[in-house]
């Protein structure tokens, strides 16, 4: 027998049980969205690799270890699964023009690709929403940003998540920092890893970032940014900080927090939870000013964050909100020589009014029908036999309350079904 073929490991499948959860998640999100101004994009999954190397950095986790890229074999061209989707976003908006009529306020959601070790939270595809703020300086976009989050976790019933926030400040205030964290980090080479060793002088914050345990106890000693701001990049982050406050978002100044992307500066910011176990970041972003003219944009400040859908999904699974999965109001059960035509108006009719409607197929008694349709979990089986068809009627038997069958003109069926729960045909007197 042929061996099988099973998933790709890290890449899941999500499964119909879990179906009403995604739905919740991404309805949510999408009317969030349209409440708070911000318009959807959608990007391909697979861009030119150049687009990622040079806009999240040569010396990142990404770009270094995490990137499924592979060569077009038609054409030679290399081409990666994205990783992210701030680089794909600011690409189009770029290659669209879409500056030309103003800021933009855009949002996306779908799969990103990163090859890392696949643990609880942390996969190979996994899916992002992502939005982006492009053309605003800041600082009332950034809280804008953070109001946003904060309103949506309410809407998808999540609580337990704390803010952090810290500022990486402008490029000049990073220059002087970079240079006094070198300076720290060359005293201690015998405590660094091989990466971090690496990337002393191509990328010294991200070794900030690491999470090997002896270098983030290192850490707690070295040079913050913080010490190093500028009086702009000050007051950016304090009238962030203050327009916070205002809203009543409460939050914690983590010196330590950078971002894994190069791109980034002032503002930065993560949601973390303690509910999830060792990958308890939920969202995280902040403000990219350099990276529109980096991929050949004239200069224009942004700012923005991406959620991990599945890690909030894990969240929401935890709070024990009631999320109503789809179950469907009929199960049509059907058998006799005349039956089909009649079979077939009545589930377009039912249907068409939304009614949802589980036909029956594959034959088989009544009795092996009722079955089926009590095991579907249908509130109603609407039966059609040689009766029903002879007298014009049809037959509707309540599954789930104690009540009688009816037998009623089709056109009855879908009033019933729908005002069914309040004083009605079928509850005995
Ligand atoms: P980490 O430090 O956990 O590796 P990151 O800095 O690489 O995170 P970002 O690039 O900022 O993560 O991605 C934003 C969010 O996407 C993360 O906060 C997380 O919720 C989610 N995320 C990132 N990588 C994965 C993954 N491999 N599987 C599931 N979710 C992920
Ligand atoms: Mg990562």
């Amino acid at each position: 027998m042929a061996k099988n073929i099973q998933a790709v490991r890290g890449m899941n499948d999500i499964l119909p049980d879990d179906e009403h959860i995604w739905e919740f998640f991404e309805q949510t999100v999408r009317q969030w969205m349209v409440v708070c101004g911000y318009r959807n994009i959608r990007m391909p999954i697979v861009e030119h690799t150049n687009l990622f190397v040079r806009s999240i950095g040569e010396v990142t986790d990404i770009v270094e270890k995490e990137m499924y890229t592979f060569t077009d074999r038609l054409n030679g061209d290399s081409l990666t699964l994205r990783p992210e989707g701030t680089a794909p976003c600011v690409r189009a908006v770029l290659e669209h023009n879409l500056l030309y009529t103003g800021p933009q306020r855009l949002y996306y959601s779908g799969p990103m690709f990163r090859h890392e070790r696949p643990q609880r939270g942390r996969y190979r595809q996994f899916h992002q929403v992502g939005v982006e703020a492009l053309g605003f300086s800041g600082p009332d976009i950034d809280a804008e940003l953070i109001v946003i989050c904060a309103g949506l976790w309410k809407k998808l019933g999540i609580s337990d998540v704390c803010l952090e926030i810290s500022t990486l400040g402008s490029i000049e205030a990073r220059t002087v920092h970079r240079s006094k964290l070198i300076e720290f980090l060359e005293k201690h080479l015998e405590i660094l890893d091989e990466d971090s060793r690496r990337r002393i002088y191509s990328n010294p914050l991200r070794i900030l970032d690491s999470k090997n345990p002896e270098i983030q106890q290192l850490i707690g000693d070295a040079p913050g940014i913080l010490d190093y701001l500028d009086n702009n990049s000050l007051k950016h982050f304090e009238k962030f900080q203050k327009m916070l406050l205002d809203q009543g978002i409460s939050y914690k100044i983590n010196p330590r927090l950078v971002r894994g992307l190069d791109y980034y500066n002032h503002t930065v910011f993560e949601w973390v939870t303690d509910k999830l176990g060792a990958q308890g970041t939920i969202c995280a972003g902040g403000r990219y000013d350099e990276l529109v003219e980096h991929i050949g944009g004239k200069p224009t400040p942004a700012c923005g964050f991406a959620m991990g859908v599945e890690r909030l999904l894990a969240l929401i699974v935890k709070s024990k909100k009631e999320i109503p999965s789809h179950v469907p109001d009929v199960y049509l059960i059907h058998q006799g020589e005349a039956t089909d035509r009649f079979v077939w108006t009545t589930v377009s009719y039912l249907r068409d009014q939304g009614i949802k409607v589980i036909l029956h197929c594959g034959g088989g008694s009544f009795k092996v029908q009722m079955r089926k349709a009590d095991a579907s979990g249908a509130r109603f089986a609407v039966i059609i036999g040689d009766d029903e068809v002879n007298a014009g009627l049809i037959s509707v038997k309540p599954l789930r309350e104690k009540a009688k069958q009816v037998k009623i003109e089709l056109t009855e069926v879908g009033k019933l079904i729908k005002n069914f729960g309040a004083r009605n045909a079928f509850q005995s007197s």
